[in-house]
C-alpha cells in the first residue's frame, strides 16, 4: 500500500477555513479582532520571512498583528520592557518573540516573561511545566501542530515506540512531552546519542528536529515507521530525512518538505492566538 502523505498545507488551509468562521463569530459577539504581536529582534532574513509568513497567516483568517522591530544591538532589559507592555495591553491576543534573539539576549528570560494566557507560541517554562504534567497550556508550535496533523489523520500512537531526534527547548523536548501524553514509549535523540542509527531503527514512529540537512538516512527508518521531519533547509528545499523515493514506498506515511510540518507549525500558532482571543471574550474554545 503506497505510503500516506501528511499533507500539512492541505491540513492548514482546511483549519484556516474554520478559523476565519471562528473570527467572524467572535466579532459578532462584540468582541475585538485578536491580534498577534510579534517582535523580531535583529536582522536574521530567515527569521524576517518566519514572522513575515505567520502575519500573513493572521491577515488571511481576520487576527491583525502588531510587529514590532528591533535592533540587532537590543539589550535583555529593552526586550523585557517591550514584552511587559504587551503583556499588559489588553488588546493583545498572543506574543510571538521570533526565535533566535541576538546572543547578547538572555532568550530564556525574555521568554519566560511572556505571561501564560499570552504565551500562544508556547515557549515558557511555565507552559512547558504544565504540559508536561497534561494541565492546560498552548503547546509549542511546532509540535502542536505535528501532534494535530498525526490526530487528523489517524495515526495511532499508544504503546507505540516514537524516536525524538533533537532535544530543543521548543521542539524536541515538548514533542516528547506531547507523545508520551499520547501514550508513546519515547526516546530522545540527541548529538551525544550512541548508535542513533540503531535507536532510530527501532521507531514506530520518527520525528527528525535536528537541524542538519539529510543528516538521516533512508535506511535508518523502518518498514512501516511514520516520518515526520520537523527540520527545514530553504536552500536545499529538503528536511532532516533523506526522504527518497524507495523510502516513501516502504514507510506507512511520512511528511512531505516544504508542505508538512511547518504550514501546521503557523496554524497551531494562530489557532492558539485565536483561542486565547476567543477565552478573553468568553467564548467556549474550539478544539
Ligand atoms: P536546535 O535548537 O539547534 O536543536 C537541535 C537539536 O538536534 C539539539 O538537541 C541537538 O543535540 C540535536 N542534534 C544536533 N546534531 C545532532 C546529531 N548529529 N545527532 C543527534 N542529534 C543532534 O534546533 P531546533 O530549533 O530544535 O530546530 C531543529 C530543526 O527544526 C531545524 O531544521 C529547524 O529549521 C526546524 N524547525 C522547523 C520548524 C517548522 O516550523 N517546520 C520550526 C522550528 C524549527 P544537543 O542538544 O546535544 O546539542
Amino acid at each position: 500500500m503506497p505510503a500516506l502523505e501528511l499533507n500539512g498545507s492541505r491540513l492548514a488551509a482546511e483549519r484556516a477555513e474554520a478559523m476565519s468562521v471562528r473570527v467572524s463569530q467572535l466579532l459578532r459577539s462584540g468582541a475585538q479582532a485578536p491580534v498577534l504581536a510579534t517582535i523580531l529582534v535583529g536582522e536574521d532574513p530567515a527569521s524576517a520571512t518566519y514572522v513575515r509568513m505567520k502575519q500573513n497567516a493572521c491577515r488571511k483568517i481576520g487576527i491583525d498583528s502588531r510587529a514590532i522591530v528591533l535592533g540587532q544591538d537590543t539589550t535583555t532589559e529593552a526586550l523585557l520592557e517591550q514584552i511587559e507592555q504587551l503583556n499588559q495591553d489588553p488588546s493583545v491576543s498572543g506574543i510571538l518573540l521570533q526565535h533566535p534573539v541576538p546572543g547578547q539576549i538572555d532568550e530564556r528570560a525574555c521568554f519566560d516573561a511572556i505571561r501564560a494566557e499570552k504565551d500562544t507560541d508556547g515557549v515558557t517554562c511555565t507552559g512547558f511545566g504544565r504540559l508536561s504534567m497534561g494541565l492546560d497550556a498552548y503547546g509549542s508550535a511546532t509540535p502542536t501542530g505535528i501532534m494535530r496533523m498525526l490526530a487528523h489523520y489517524g495515526i495511532e500512537l499508544s504503546g507505540r515506540h516514537a524516536v525524538v531526534v533533537g532535544r530543543s527547548p521548543i521542539l524536541g523536548k515538548p514533542m516528547a512531552a506531547m507523545l508520551l501524553n499520547a501514550n508513546c514509549t519515547v526516546s530522545i535523540c540527541h548529538s551525544r546519542t550512541r548508535d542513533l542509527a540503531d535507536v532510530v531503527r527501532s521507531a514506530d514512529l520518527v520525528v527528525a528536529a535536528l537541524g542538519r540537512p539529510r543528516f538521516i538516512p533512508g535506511e535508518w527508518i523502518a518498514d512501516d515507521a511514520v516520518a515526520i521531519d520537523a527540520g527545514y533547509h530553504p536552500a536545499d528545499r529538503c528536511g532532516d530525512i533523506d526522504l527518497n523515493a524507495a523510502l516513501i514506498e516502504r514507510v506507512s506515511a511520512y511528511t512531505p518538505v516544504p508542505g508538512g510540518v511547518g504550514p501546521m507549525t503557523i496554524s497551531a500558532l494562530i489557532e492558539n492566538t485565536l483561542q486565547a482571543a476567543e477565552r478573553t471574550a468568553g467564548i467556549h474554545p474550539g478544539s
